[in-house]
């Protein structure tokens, strides 16, 4: 897999850091709510942003809820097709409830943008996002995002959940995929 790799952006070291500290604000942010009994969903938006999720949980020192939607995005290809369908919804119903989406990466935001449309309309008590990854790409459009990990160069990113026809998801640090790869 290694052979694929033109760059490793992020250790494996540097995002365990950096997800800590992520759950760590997370944590101050809802503690009140927390103990005020409300409930608090965390929302992982599948494939690409398991890893990231089953991390970002455990950094949270409250307790909450998991669940899981899947939306089409780029299938096989490296470029957006511009269309999002959901294609797995949650099982839970999220209204009243604080609910935290953690996505994997924003690259034009219309898959984030359309997520939280669809979320607000089941009339949360509070909608936040946590990014692992934002693209340094320019947008017509504002995405707002509560919690980023890291910015990122505008490339093909693979590793920690992300993938490239469902490979390399295994990788441990985020990585720069070789453009012969996917052209
Ligand atoms: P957006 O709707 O923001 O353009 O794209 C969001 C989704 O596209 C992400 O959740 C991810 O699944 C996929 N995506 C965007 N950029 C990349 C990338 O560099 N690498 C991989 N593996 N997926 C990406």
């Amino acid at each position: 897999m290694l052979d694929d790799i033109a760059e490793v952006l992020f250790t494996r070291d540097q995002i365990e850091k950096r997800v800590l500290e992520m759950g760590a604000a997370i944590t101050e942010d809802f503690a009140a709510h927390a103990q005020a009994g409300e409930g608090i969903v965390m929302v992982c938006v599948l494939r690409g942003a398991a890893i990231f999720m089953a991390d970002l949980a455990r950094a949270v020192d409250l307790p909450l809820e998991m669940d899981y939607m899947a939306v089409s995005s780029y299938g096989d290809q490296a470029k957006s097709s511009g269309a999002v369908r959901i294609i797995k919804d949650l099982s839970t119903d999220v209204k009243g409830k604080h609910v935290i989406i953690a996505e994997d990466i924003i690259d034009t935001g219309l898959t984030l943008n359309r997520l939280r449309q669809d979320l607000l309309s089941r009339d949360p008590a509070s909608l936040s996002v946590a990014a692992f990854l934002n693209k340094d790409v320019p947008r017509a459009e504002e995405v707002p995002c509560d919690y980023v990990g890291f910015s990122c160069p505008n490339e093909f990113i693979v590793g920690y959940g992300l993938d490239f026809a469902e490979r390399y998801r295994n990788l441990p640090s985020i990585c720069v995929l070789k453009p012969e790869i996917y052209q």
